[in-house]
């Protein structure tokens, strides 16, 4: 079946350099490009050595290192990091690391306009989006501000040599949820899709690599280049159920980010697989598979991942709440989002049932 083009592609300028070394031999280049000459180095703790290797490459262009980046960003750690950076005089961010990272990054960015360059370290694809989150009293809120984009992002796949393996298997099964909703989304375009099966393409195919040998460069730069195509994805479309409901276990519930995406995607696709055939045509092609769900399944759970709500350390009694506020505002989704079809959902990632995409929920057998 075809269906006539109709569609919308924005892209936004950003650089993108991606070579083994790249970090050090590149980052300084990069902020001298941009016209930067005091910028401001953050990370997170355990990313602190890498950050200095950058910091003392960047010589008198860095103003400082700022080693505070902490989960899903505290509206008080991003305080402290605004005040940070005007107290140095920075004018201008280098973020080293995860999402974690790049999001205390976006955070100088969104309240000083400073210009944000980063170098990921994760597969999360956060670099390539104009989405910040901030979290207060509990709650976490995000938008969309160009002003947080990164205006080049400096990809090295040595900065991942040292990524755990079950988080390296959970940030790339992160980045492959990007994709696949990419594929269904009301702003999806051709460019997007073609983008979205080499992202899923490249990490599936990487993944296993990875896992038997960590330090296998090639592997490594294979993932990184498919989290870049997942996180321009993501940055390029609106996401549609499995993203809110991961929203809203890590937000409401505390679930971890990367490992909630690794066991919600398979159920959320076979929720959604009926309703977005196209999409599913391309990551089976993709995938080399009939069928999407379980091969997602089998393929984080044979790399060690977690299976299950339960394994996370989700209730059971706290099912009811998470699909009814996963329900609680309208979002763009290829099949209508019911309560009661969430629970469902929600109940076999509960339980770690095999996902079954006929009727959208997993059974026991
Ligand atoms: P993270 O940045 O929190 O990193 C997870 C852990 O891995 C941390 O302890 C970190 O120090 C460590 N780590 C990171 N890189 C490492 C490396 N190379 N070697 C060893 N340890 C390393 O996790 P994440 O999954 O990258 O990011 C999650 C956060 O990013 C969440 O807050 C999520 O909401 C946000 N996010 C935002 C967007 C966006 O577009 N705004 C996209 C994806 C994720």
């Amino acid at each position: 079946m075809t269906t006539s083009l109709d569609f919308s592609y924005e892209s936004r300028p950003a650089r993108v350099v991606f070579r083994p070394g790249a970090a050090v031999s590149a980052t300084p280049a990069e902020v001298a490009g941009l016209g930067l000459h005091r910028v401001l180095v953050v990370c997170g703790s355990r990313g602190s050595e890498v950050a200095r290797a950058v910091a003392d490459a960047l010589g008198d262009s860095c103003a400082g290192l700022h080693a505070e980046a902490r989960m899903h960003v505290p509206v008080e750690v991003a305080d402290r990091a605004v005040e940070v950076a005007r107290t140095v005089g920075a004018d201008g961010c280098v973020a080293v690391g995860g999402g974690s990272a790049i999001g205390l990054g976006k955070a100088i960015a969104l309240r000083t306009g400073l210009p944000l360059v980063a170098g990921p370290s994760t597969y999360s694809g956060s670099e390539m989006t104009p989405v910040w989150g901030l979290t207060e009293d509990g709650a976490k809120r995000t938008g969309r501000d160009p002003v947080v984009q990164p205006r080049s992002v400096v990809y090295d796949p040595e900065l991942t040599l040292g990524l755990p393996v079950p988080l390296s298997v959970t940030s790339g099964v992160n980045a492959l949820a990007h994709a696949a909703e990419a594929l269904y989304a009301p702003d999806a375009s051709p460019l997007v899709s073609l983008m979205a099966e080499e992202g899923v393409r490249a990490m599936a195919g990487a993944l296993p690599r990875v896992a038997a040998d960590p330090g296998d460069l090639d592997a490594r730069g294979r993932a990184l280049y498919g989290a870049w195509l997942c996180g321009s994805c993501l940055g390029a479309t609106t996401m549609g159920l499995h993203h809110k409901l991961c929203h809203v276990l890590g937000g409401t519930f505390g679930l971890p980010h990367a490992e909630t995406h690794t066991v919600i995607l398979p159920y959320a696709l076979a929720y959604n697989a009926s309703a977005a055939p196209e999409a599913m045509a391309a990551l089976s092609r993709a995938l080399g598979t009939e069928d999407v769900p379980r091969a997602l399944r089998d393929l984080a759970g044979g790399l060690g991942a977690p299976r299950s709500l339960a394994e996370l350390g989700l209730r059971q009694a706290d099912l009811t709440l998470a699909a009814t506020q996963a329900t609680a505002t309208a979002y763009p989704n290829p099949r209508e989002v019911t309560v009661s079809g969430v629970l469902g959902l929600l109940t076999a990632a509960y339980e770690g049932w095999e996902p079954r995409s006929d009727a959208g929920q997993g059974s026991a057998d």
